[in-house]
């Protein structure tokens, strides 16, 4: 509670999932939140959280086009006057295609999104916050960036991707008192992974799904929201350039 009092979050893939789920711990933590994805539903991450009478407006727009990643930005500071928190979480799948039916269109789809919208997000958040000489930027990442077999080929590069992003941008953004980290969630039911939980369940087999993870359980949206709060937090004033697995233990084996 009150951990981020007085500040202000944007948050990219707001609709769904750890996006929504961060959307909403964000303002329970007293931020005002910049809600953004490319899906309609962000409304209801914005009604959510005005219904308990936190502030909040959404944007509808596609994270990984430049001129709309700058105006999110634009927006954070003139509805709630800074930018203190960016967590560039959108992301897509690309799903599990076979090495020979790869194409560069579907690996070029899966890395404008996954990589280039979250360096998007970064450059421009940086942009505002560097000035300030504060803001902390996380970027949601994945365990298949850290070992890429949970994955698709491109999916599990761009992860990776990201992860050398934040490293590289901690560097580069030296002396400017922002902060910027990345999440690795391991398996998380969202709107992203729901096709796994349904067709188990379907068959049956759903209490499989956790039986490799030491805690024998898939995660919740919250409990990766839990850890960007953190990061996003005063609390987390010294952690800087990381890449965090909250996946249950799974990439410990
Ligand atoms: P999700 O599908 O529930 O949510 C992703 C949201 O991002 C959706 O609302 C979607 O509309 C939005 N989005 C996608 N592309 C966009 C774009 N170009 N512009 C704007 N919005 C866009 O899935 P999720 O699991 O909550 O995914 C959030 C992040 O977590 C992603 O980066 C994903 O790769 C990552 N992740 C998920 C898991 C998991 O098991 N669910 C594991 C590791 C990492």
């Amino acid at each position: 509670e009150g951990q981020l009092k007085g500040k202000v979050a944007l948050v990219t893939g707001a609709a769904s999932g750890i996006g929504r789920a961060s959307a909403l711990v964000f303002a329970q933590a007293g931020a005002a939140v910049v809600a953004l994805d490319r899906a309609a539903e962000v409304e209801d991450t914005v009604a959510s959280i005005r219904k308990e009478n936190g502030r909040a407006v959404r944007i509808v727009a596609d994270s990984s086009d430049e001129g709309n990643m700058a105006e999110a930005v634009d927006t954070a500071l003139r509805e709630f006057g800074a930018l203190d928190v960016c967590f560039a979480n959108a992301g897509i799948s690309g799903g599990m295609v076979p090495l020979q039916e790869q194409t560069p269109e579907h690996w070029l789809q899966v890395l404008t999104v996954n990589l280039i919208g979250t360096f998007l997000a970064v450059k421009h958040a940086a942009r505002v916050m560097t000035p300030r000489k504060r803001g902390s930027i996380i970027c949601t990442a994945s365990v298949a960036g850290l070992r890429s077999g949970a994955g698709g080929s491109p999916y599990s590069a761009s992860k990776a991707g990201v992860i050398s992003l934040v490293q590289t941008t901690a560097y580069q953004l030296s002396g400017s008192g922002v902060r910027i980290n990345a999440i690795c969630p391991g398996l998380i039911e969202t709107g992203m992974t729901q096709p796994i939980f349904d067709q188990a369940r379907a068959r049956g087999t759903d209490n499989k799904i956790g039986q490799l993870n030491p805690l024998r359980r898939a995660g919740a949206p919250l409990e990766i929201a839990r850890m960007a709060l953190f990061l996003a937090s005063d609390a987390a004033s010294y952690v800087n350039g990381q890449a965090f697995p909250v996946d249950g233990g799974l990439s410990a084996s």
